[in-house]
């Protein structure tokens, strides 16, 4: 997948009393290729295939899987397993519903990352038995992300709409594809 260059947009700040300053144009041809290629990562690249999947975490009707929150800006994206809870390491693809914070109480989310020292849900609970359970939670969202995306590609299928077809369909494709190796490599010993 590739994205369009970042195109230079008019300032939309002229006239306000603190005007951002536009950016000057860049002369050197040298450096505006190299100020090119480190707009896109090669890990943002990698990891945009999973964009559909953190859509559909975040989606309506989304619940925490811990306390069955379902106030959808309450869900976040909790990362668990390869690169570590709380990590920015790991990929998008390990991440899980887990609640935020809310007045008063510590929402799961931050209950997972503190690896046991918590009370609540996860309280006391060994390194293992917190690492099995990202295991099945990711296998679980994996799953259930899959079966979606197949009601998703049928309906989509059946609206006929050829733009939303190479448009959705695509990337929804993809992210499937994707998301099944995680599957594979979850299920074969992977971390
Ligand atoms: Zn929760």
């Amino acid at each position: 997948m590739s994205f369009p260059r970042r195109q230079a947009r008019p300032n939309p700040t002229v006239g306000f009393a603190f005007e951002k300053p536009t950016r000057q144009p860049v002369e050197n041809k040298a450096q505006q290729r190299r100020s090119l290629r480190s707009e896109t990562p090669r890990r943002v690249e990698r990891e945009s295939v999973f964009r559909p999947y953190v859509d559909w975490l975040h989606a309506d009707g989304a619940v925490c899987v811990v306390c069955g929150e379902s106030i959808t800006e309450r869900i976040q994206g909790a990362h668990v397993g390869q690169g570590g809870t709380g990590k920015t390491h790991g990929s998008i693809a390990d991440t899980i519903r887990l609640c935020g914070d809310r007045p008063g109480r510590k929402g799961c989310h931050a209950q997972h990352d503190a690896n046991g020292t918590m009370p609540g849900f996860f309280h006391l609970w060994s390194r293992v038995r917190l690492r099995d359970w990202d295991h099945e939670q990711r296998l679980a969202h994996w799953e259930a992300f899959r079966a979606w995306a197949g009601l998703e590609l049928q309906a989509l299928a059946e609206a006929n709409d050829q733009d939303l077809i190479a448009s959705s369909a695509k990337a929804l494709m993809e992210c499937d594809e994707a998301i099944s190796v995680r599957i594979d490599d979850l299920r074969s010993g992977g971390r």
